[in-house]
Formats: structure tokens, C-alpha cells, sequence
């Protein structure tokens, strides 16, 4: 197909696309129409974490879909006990409810806590979340973000979210009331432009967690099953919450997410939470694959010193151009770079064959497959160089 005969305006304008159209990919790269190639540090938005089409989904998804593809939500399915049971014992936690997206978690998430501020703490429901988190797109999950865009938008928003500075825990206690059930916040903000919880916060809110009687809620939708270097981005701080979720690495690029809970928390009644696909061995039997491939021996020391690649091969480009900071942990990286430069460059950057994510106008988000190697860092590096030199 010629470019100009695609329909580009039946699809709904809801983000900026180039008018290109991707046709294939492998590990971290990607093709287009013409068949142009792509280094791939934005994949899919931090989701394959194991790169593009790995061997062990592709595997996962024949075979489930000869075997069932969807038995119902009503009746168990062996993929999504297994994966269930393996986020059970790998998170400490106890009891999982599998969705389809990073949102739809959420949403459970804080149906949850309501509920069981319902049945054990007076009715309570505030939920204290912080300044420039992302939580998702459906109105509950905007409501609880705390980004200033999604303020005006789509009012009357959803009751109920106190905004308090991120890593902050002062602020977390001065916003306490009786009404207050749960703390939410990602250990890592994505979104807000890779901002990490110190540990001591975490710690923190945990000890307020348990002196005013809340649950701490961990969003680990883009931190969580590997991305931070560990399985749980909770773990860097050994706190570990009530309830958390997770989403985009668990599904390696397909549409899978997961609630998940300690049994004390756990007080839905039938009827209370569900959804057609949640749980569905299609997308179940390639979060087990995922689940295992991350666990299989020596993957996170490979995964830890190829990150630590990473954040040198920043550091460096940033002492050679003057430019800031470098952020993150595992395959979640920031790069500050100059005022304002960041479109410009993400914009240019397609245009050289990389992909990367600009969340802030003076940051760079890197978020490549966990199976990225040096040479593709190394080029990465010779991209991005003349781009920023020039900027
Ligand atoms: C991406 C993301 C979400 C939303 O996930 P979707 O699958 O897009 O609904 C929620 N929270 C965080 C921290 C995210 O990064």
C-alpha cells in the first residue's frame, strides 16, 4: 500500500501519529511500511519487555489458541491459576484479579479499597494520591491522577482523590482525616518523567499506613514485573503494600493486567468486580511465559548490568554535551537534556530511526526491552549524540 491510501482518518484523533505504519518487529526494532527501521527504546510504552514478537509469546499465544482461547470469566482456567499462584509467591501477597489494562486494574483497585473501607473503617474513601502521577485513562483512574492537564477535562470528576507532592510524607499525614482509606502512588513515576520514591518514603508511608489504619496501594502498572531490574519495583525499599497492580510488562505487549491483594484486603462479594476477557487463558498463558522467562536463572543480573550500561553510556553523552541528570532504575532511565528541547529532539530522533519518549520538555524517557543489548545502547548513543549537540 502507497502511503496515501491508507485511511488515516478512520481511526480516531486522540494522539499526534506520524503518518507511517508499522508492519513489523523484532526485539528492539521496528519496521515500517517502507521499510524503514526503528531502534525501539519507547516500546509499545514500556511494555515488551521482552522486545518485539520474542520467541516465547509467539510460542505462548500458538498454543493456547489451539488449545482455548476463552472458557468464560465463570468457569477457572489453568493458565490463569498458574500465573495467579506465581505472582502470589513471587509478591508475597495472596490473592489476584486479572484485567486487561493498566486502568481497569486501577479501577479495581480502588473499588477495593473502598470496599473495605465500607465494611472496616467507617465508610471511609478519600485515597490520598500524589502530584503528577498517572494512573490511567478511564474517569476513575484520571480523577486519581494527579496531572495538571486532566484537571479541566471531563468534569464532574470522580469524589474522593486528595493531591499531596510526591515524595512527601508530611504532606501524606497533614491530608489524614477520618474519611482517608488508602495512599496510592507509583514507586517510580513513569509518566511524571521517571521520578523515584526514596526509600525512606515508602518507609514512611508505610508506618503511616499502619498507625492510621490505610492500605498502601502500589500502581506498579509500569515498574512492576521487571522493568525496575527486580520483579516488584516495592522491593528496592522492602516495603511491601496492601494492594498493587500490574500491567504493561506482565502481558510483554499484549492486553493483560493484574489486581492484586493481601487476604486482609480482600472483602469483594460476588458480584462486585468482573469482566468478560479478565483472566482469559489466551493472554494468562503469555503472562507465564513472561513470568517465567524473567525468572529463569541469571536473567536480572544480565538484565542489571546491561542497565548499568545504560546509565553510563547517559552519563557520558550528558558530561560530554553539558546536560543534566540521569534518572530511573533498570530499563526505566531518564535523561534531563536542555529547557524545552525534548520534542524537538524526540521528533528528530524518529526521523534519524530511534524511538524514544520526550514526558517532560527537558526529559527523555528510556524504556527498551530488558533484553536490550550494549551495541544497541552504543547506537543509540551515536543517534542521539548530533541530535542534542545540536539542540
Ligand atoms: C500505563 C500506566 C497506567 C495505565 O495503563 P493502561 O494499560 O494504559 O490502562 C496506569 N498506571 C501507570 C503507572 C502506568 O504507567
Amino acid at each position: 500500500m502507497t502511503q496515501s491510501s491508507y485511511p488515516f482518518a478512520a481511526l480516531m484523533r486522540v494522539t499526534p501519529r506520524p503518518e507511517r505504519v508499522f508492519v513489523r518487529g523484532e526485539g528492539s526494532w521496528l519496521f515500517d511500511h517502507e521499510g524503514r527501521r526503528y531502534l525501539d527504546f519507547i516500546q509499545g510504552w514500556a511494555v515488551n519487555c521482552l522486545g518485539h514478537s520474542p520467541r516465547v509469546v509467539v510460542q505462548a499465544l500458538a498454543d493456547q489458541a489451539r488449545e482455548l482461547v476463552n472458557p468464560s470469566p465463570a468457569y477457572f482456567n489453568a493458565p490463569a491459576l498458574a500465573l495467579a499462584q506465581c505472582i502470589t509467591t513471587s509478591s508475597g501477597l495472596d490473592q489476584v484479579y486479572f484485567a486487561n489494562s493498566g486502568a481497569e486494574a486501577n479501577e479495581g483497585a480502588i473499588k477495593l479499597a473502598r470496599k473495605w473501607g465500607q465494611k472496616h473503617k467507617d465508610g471511609a474513601y478519600e485515597i490520598i494520591t500524589t502530584e503528577n502521577s498517572f494512573h490511567g485513562r478511564t474517569l476513575a483512574t484520571m480523577s486519581a491522577s494527579g496531572k495538571k492537564a486532566f484537571e479541566p477535562l471531563f468534569e464532574p470528576k470522580v469524589p474522593g482523590f486528595i493531591k499531596v507532592p510526591y515524595n512527601d510524607a508530611a504532606a501524606v499525614e497533614a491530608a489524614i482525616t477520618p474519611r482517608t482509606v488508602a495512599v496510592m502512588l507509583e514507586p517510580i513515576q513513569g509518566e511524571g518523567g521517571v521520578i523515584e520514591a526514596r526509600p525512606e518514603y515508602l518507609r514512611q508511608l508505610a508506618e503511616l499506613a499502619q498507625r492510621h489504619k490505610l492500605l498502601l496501594i502500589f500502581d506498579e502498572v509500569q515498574t512492576g514485573f521487571g522493568r525496575t531490574g527486580q520483579m516488584y519495583g516495592f522491593q528496592q525499599a522492602g516495603v511491601r503494600p496492601d494492594i498493587m497492580t500490574l500491567g504493561k510488562s506482565i502481558g510483554a505487549g499484549v492486553p493483560l493486567a493484574a489486581l492484586v491483594a493481601s487476604n486482609d484486603v480482600c472483602c469483594f462479594e460476588f458480584g462486585d468486580q468482573g469482566g468478560t476477557y479478565g483472566g482469559n487463558p489466551l493472554m494468562t498463558a503469555v503472562g507465564l511465559a513472561v513470568y517465567r522467562q524473567l525468572n529463569a536463572p541469571g536473567f536480572f543480573a544480565e538484565v542489571n548490568a546491561v542497565a548499568d550500561y545504560l546509565t553510563q553510556a547517559l552519563a557520558g553523552l550528558s558530561r560530554e554535551l553539558g546536560l543534566g541528570e540521569v534518572r530511573g532504575r533498570g530499563m526505566l532511565q531518564a535523561l534531563v537534556i536542555k529547557p524545552d528541547t525534548a520534542s524537538k529532539v524526540a521528533s528528530q530522533a524518529f526521523d534519524a530511526g530511534v524511538l524514544i519518549n520526550a514526558p517532560r520538555p527537558d526529559t527523555l524517557r528510556l524504556m527498551p526491552a530488558l533484553t536490550v543489548t550494549r551495541g544497541e545502547i552504543d547506537l543509540l548513543v551515536e543517534r542521539l549524540r548530533p541530535i542534542l549537540a545540536a539542540c
